[in-house]
C-alpha cells in the first residue's frame, strides 16, 4: 500500500500547538477550564490575554429608554433582521429575522 498513510499515524516530531492555538481550538475557553486538559496542564501561564476574547466581551452602549407603552402581548416585538443571504430559501426569502423572548 505504497503512498497510503494510515489515519492513526502520529507525527512524533511535531510539538504541541502554542497556547494561543490551543485556546482558539477550544473555543476561546478560560484558563481555569484549560487546566483540566492534559495537553495544557503544564504550559498554562498565570495570566493570558486574547484579543478575540476581549473584543467578544466588549459591550455596546445600551439603548435609550423607550417611551412606547403597550396593552397586549406582541403589540411590540424586538427583533434583529439579517440579510440578504446569498442563497434564497425554498420560499425565495433572503432575509431572516430573529426574535427574542
Ligand atoms: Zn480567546
Amino acid at each position: 500500500m505504497k503512498g497510503v498513510v494510515p489515519a492513526y499515524t502520529v507525527n512524533k516530531a511535531s510539538t504541541l500547538p502554542s497556547l494561543e492555538v490551543l485556546h482558539a481550538r477550544l473555543g476561546h475557553t478560560s484558563l481555569s477550564k484549560m487546566k483540566y486538559i492534559s495537553a495544557c496542564k503544564n504550559v498554562l501561564p498565570n495570566s493570558f490575554s486574547c484579543d478575540t476574547c476581549i473584543l467578544a466581551k466588549a459591550h455596546r452602549l445600551q439603548f435609550e429608554r423607550s417611551t412606547i407603552t403597550t396593552k397586549a402581548p406582541f403589540e411590540l416585538v424586538h427583533m434583529d433582521l439579517w440579510g440578504p443571504y446569498k442563497v434564497a430559501n425554498l420560499n425565495g426569502a433572503r432575509f431572516f429575522c430573529y426574535s427574542y423572548r
